[in-house]
């Protein structure tokens, strides 16, 4: 665990030493039972994680490549994406930007679009799929997937693709419990991993999907993935001194904290950060948090205040590296990356330091 970080970036966050270490090992050749022993302990280490029986793909790529590869071989023509921030609104793009057209549901900043809108706006549109983000990492709102894919299952077939990038590790994943096709995620979050490899979880539906889609490119293509995981190899050449460092912390997250009081941490790192807000706002200082009570992200929390650039170097005078606002609140909030290997004694002591330069400002 991480006793005194400094380093709260919602993305990347800090990296254990171990983990560092783990990639100093010398290389090994990706198509070795070596490497398959690696990626079958590794993938079924991922599978609870998120909530998925059949395999995790481990793509070498960032997030996006996962949220690529989900789009090209999940959907074939009308997209509804649900839009709570930025991060939706990438997603959204990045369907049209691969032919689909798209419709957008967006919120209030730092609120969610109800299941009765989602359901409203399915009916008779057509769409053959669903884009929406679990954790929306700019306003640190949590979007109720369950609820969501509850909706869209009402529809034929309408598929939907989770972006869980900064949730995977850190808040409940479901794939199948929730009934989705893909979920995807990245190392460099709650899973506290450097940055440069992708997961993908999908259902069987997203693969039938998949099989009958011509153009899914080929870095991409779900069809790679599916072959070679069965192998337990990757497509084309892995970061293999990832693959290492994601070896070394799916092991210490499965037999040292267990992913039960994981999930337990990051819940109690939320709180600490909301319960803080609350009662500066209560004794008079102008911050808020931006998602609302009942929708918020256990890995991020944004706070609204007066001058967050300010905030922001302060908290860098005192060592504090905190990340900046972003789109829809770029310009009058600042974040809290409270994910990954954080301890809820770390965080108390960020906001020690942030309440006295909240104070002073
Ligand atoms: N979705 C969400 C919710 C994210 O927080 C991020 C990264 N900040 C991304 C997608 C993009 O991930 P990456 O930068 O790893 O491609």
């Amino acid at each position: 665990m991480i006793e005194a970080g400094k380093f709260f970036v919602p993305g990347p966050t800090e990296v254990r030493p171990e983990v560092l270490d783990a990639m100093r090992r010398p290389m090994i050749f990706h198509r070795t039972p070596e490497m398959e022993a690696l990626m079958e302990r590794t993938m079924r280490r991922l599978g609870p994680v998120f909530g998925a029986q059949r395999p995790v793909h481990i793509i070498s790529g960032s997030g996006t490549a996962a949220m690529e590869l989900a789009v090209r071989s999940g959907t074939l023509r009308r997209v509804l994406s649900i839009v709570h921030g930025d991060f939706g609104e990438r997603f959204a793009r990045m369907a049209e930007s691969n032919g689909r057209s798209v419709a957008r549901l967006v919120s209030e900043p730092g609120a969610v679009v109800t299941p009765d809108r989602i359901r409203e706006a399915l009916r008779g549109g057509g769409f053959d799929a669903l884009t929406v983000t679990h954790s929306e990492t700019s306003t640190g709102v949590l979007a109720d997937v369950a609820a969501v894919a509850a909706v869209a299952r009402e529809q034929p077939d309408c598929l939907v693709l989770v972006d869980a990038v900064s949730s995977a590790g850190g808040a409940a994943v479901a794939l199948d419990a929730w009934g989705v096709d893909a979920v995807v995620s990245a190392s460099q979050k709650a899973l506290a991993v450097p940055p440069g490899l992708a997961f993908v979880a999908t259902s069987e539906r997203l693969l039938e999907r998949a099989r009958a889609l011509e153009s899914r490119g080929t870095y991409l293509d779900l069809l790679r993935y599916e072959e070679f995981s069965a192998r337990r190899q990757s497509p084309t050449t892995p970061a293999v001194s990832l693959l290492f460092a994601l070896d070394a912390q799916m092991a210490w997250i499965e037999q040292e904290e267990g992913l039960t009081a994981r999930l337990a941490r990051h819940a109690a790192m939320a709180a600490a950060c909301a319960t803080a807000v609350a009662r500066w706002r209560a004794e008079g200082l102008p911050v808020s948090v931006v998602a609302g009570e009942g929708v918020r992200s256990p890995t991020v929390t944004a706070i609204r205040a007066p001058d967050p650039r300010r905030v922001l170097t302060q908290m860098l005078a005192q060592g504090y590296t905190l990340g900046g606002g972003q789109a829809p609140v770029a310009a009058d909030s600042f974040r809290i990356g409270h994910m990954g290997d954080h301890t809820v004694r770390g965080v108390e002591k960020a906001l020690e330091t942030l309440e006295r330069v909240l104070r002073a400002l």
